[in-house]
């Protein structure tokens, strides 16, 4: 099991509920505008937010987020040790920066004591994009053995300033090599993990990379907290995230649809229907499994582990629970008749 650490009310590591991150793509210096999306963010179930730190300005702008911000925030950094002290003194709950990059061992000690004195913890994020070049000479190239050794180098840096209040992520783009290195890291060290699989790109093909890396790694039981990285809107990242959790069994608060394939049987126009009981029960915290089924032949049976369920008829739909069929509705009605059987359940 891994160590705990605290970001703010958060507690990552040592068999705490896997959490969900995301980060802010407003300016952080627009504190205005970053707060509002930091709270659409924690209104649909991100728990940790990370906002960049480029400059000062952004760093003092932490101060008025962390003010207004109902879920922890960490500060990414790169390189600027000032930038880390800095967004510690204004209430950063948690710092991202890697220790070997600083610029000696002098920075890195400024950087302990700021978090030091308030109980900040420090992520260390490798990426497999900007590898130290020696590692990279040794190794061959980005591989996973190379990020868990850069990883563990900058865990070195801090250990030697006995600073031990850390998480740890080890990101590449590619997730046959995201996988393996935190896979390693889970045998090698015993700090959090912050898992995610990077610059993942947009659309289906983003969600999918996520969903095989992230996926594979929490059902091993690997994983403290993590992010979806998509590009776009990152509220997409929340619902993706608490999905791939559902998927992996770690996560009941909230309805799984379960919808059919569709075939030649198919009597409904399913697609839209499914998409609306998604809709109309997204804000539904009930565990529950509602089934949405294409047709009466083998809609019921083959949905009889959900909790609710409707398979179509010719314009018409029946209603189930539990396997068992409890009446019929107009095609037009469907949607309204199943949510309101759930909401009576309630
Ligand atoms: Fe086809 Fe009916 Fe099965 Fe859907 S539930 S895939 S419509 S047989």
């Amino acid at each position: 099991m891994t160590q705990q650490i605290k970001v703010g009310g958060v507690v990552i590591g040592g068999g705490a509920p896997v959490s969900i991150q995301s980060m802010t793509n407003t300016k952080t210096q627009d504190a205005a505008s970053t707060i509002a999306q930091i709270k659409s963010l924690a209104a649909a179930g991100c728990q940790i937010v990370r906002l960049a730190v480029p400059d000062m300005e952004a760093a003092e702008a932490i101060e008025k987020i962390r003010e207004e911000s109902p879920i922890p925030i960490v500060a990414d950094i790169h390189f600027d040790h000032r930038l880390a002290v800095a967004a510690a003194e204004r209430g950063a709950d948690k710092i991202r920066i890697n220790p070997g990059n600083v610029g000696g061992a002098e920075n890195v000690k400024k950087v302990v004591e700021a978090c030091r004195a308030r109980h900040i913890p420090i992520r260390i994020g490798v990426n497999g994009g900007s590898l130290e070049k020696p590692l990279l000479q040794k190794y061959g190239g980005a591989t996973a053995e190379a990020m868990l050794e850069s990883a563990l180098g900058h865990a070195r840096l801090l250990e030697q300033e006995d600073f031990h209040d850390i998480c740890i992520s080890l990101k590449a783009s590619d997730v046959p090599t995201t996988v393996r290195a935190y896979r390693l890291a889970a045998r090698s060290t015993d700090y959090p993990l912050h898992i995610g699989v990077t610059e993942a790109g947009g659309g289906d093909a983003a969600l999918i990379k996520s969903a095989a890396g992230l996926g594979a790694l929490l059902i091993d039981g690997i994983g403290d907290t993590m992010r979806v990285s998509l590009t776009g809107d990152p509220l997409r990242e929340i619902s993706a995230a608490r999905e791939i959790l559902r998927a992996a069994g770690l996560r009941h608060e909230g309805v799984e649809i379960i919808s059919c394939p569709t075939c030649g049987r198919t009597e409904i126009d399913l697609e839209k229907i499914a998409a609306g009981v998604t809709e109309a029960l997204r804000g539904c915290k009930r565990d529950i499994r509602v089934a949405v089924m294409g047709c009466v032949v083998n809609g019921p049976g083959e949905a009889k582990s959900a909790d609710y369920g409707i398979a179509g008829g010719r314009g018409c739909g029946v209603l189930f629970r539990r396997g068992e069929t409890v009446g019929k509705v107009s095609e037009a009605d469907m949607i309204s008749a199943l949510v309101k059987m759930i909401e009576e359940d309630a």
